[in-house]
């Protein structure tokens, strides 16, 4: 089965680092489990450890559009530790960029995405879909369907899944076990972006939200929160 999964960027950092060894060591241990059950795997990797579109824009002069892209930069960033990292786990991996920059690593091609997922290799999408006002999340929903994934992984730090407010501000916050796409935007659940939910439910895609520990057993029912695409 086809999986994409979305890292967001400050799932790679630990020990007060950009990338924390050990949940680099822990992120690789759950796709070898998934490669090893015969998935393919697509990740679409976040910025967020390094830059945020909104952390600049409108300071220093530097305008929203140039932040943006200061981001998708973050990300190809992440990427390519991903990718390094998992190689030298002897996980054969590859670096498809949505602006190309073909010194560095491949451009995004659908078709050459899906033929290095057959031969096994892990996709990892880098520089989001490559335009500004656009974040990774609705980038995870777009290349899951391009891509032809049965199910969008989206991996969360610290939760395991959806609560009605964040746990870890809200003690009387309750976990969500399924949703609708339609009740997320509703009620205005930070979920993921709205733009992704609003994709994700006109195209029918599944998506499941788990602890990043807990990647590799999306698949289970009673593992995380499923949104559903109404
Ligand atoms: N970004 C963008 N277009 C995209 C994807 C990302 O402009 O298609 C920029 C945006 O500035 C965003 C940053 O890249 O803030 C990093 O991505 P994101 O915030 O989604 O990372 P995460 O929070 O998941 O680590």
């Amino acid at each position: 089965m086809i999986l994409t999964i979305k890292l967001s960027g400050e799932g790679l950092s630990g020990d007060g680092n950009k990338f924390g060894h050990s949940r680099l060591h822990m992120i690789s241990d759950q796709i070898r489990i998934l490669l090893d059950q015969g998935h393919q795997i697509g990740i679409v990797i976040g910025g967020g450890n390094i830059f945020r579109g909104k952390d600049l824009s409108g300071n220093l002069g530097v305008e929203r559009t140039t932040a943006d892209y200061i981001g998708m930069l973050a990300t190809v960033q992440n990427a390519l530790v991903l990718r390094d990292y998992f190689e030298s786990r002897e996980i054969e991996s590859r670096v498809l960029s949505a602006v190309s920059m073909p010194q560095i690593c491949e451009s995004f091609i659908p078709k050459r995405a899906n033929r290095h997922l057959e031969k096994g290799r892990v996709v990892i999408f880098a520089a989001g879909l490559g335009a500004p006002y656009f974040t990774t999340d609705t980038c995870a929903v777009q290349r899951s369907l391009e891509i032809g994934a049965k199910i969008l992984i989206m991996a969360k730090n610290g939760v395991e899944g959806i609560y009605t407010a964040d746990p870890k501000k809200d003690l009387s916050a309750r976990f969500i076990k399924d949703i609708t796409c339609t009740e997320i935007l509703e009620q205005g659940l930070a979920v993921a972006d709205a733009a992704a939910i609003g994709l994700a439910k006109e195209n029918k895609l599944h998506i499941k939200i788990v602890s990043v520990e807990k990647i590799s057993e999306a698949l289970l029912l009673e593992v995380g929160s499923s949104i559903i695409p109404r």
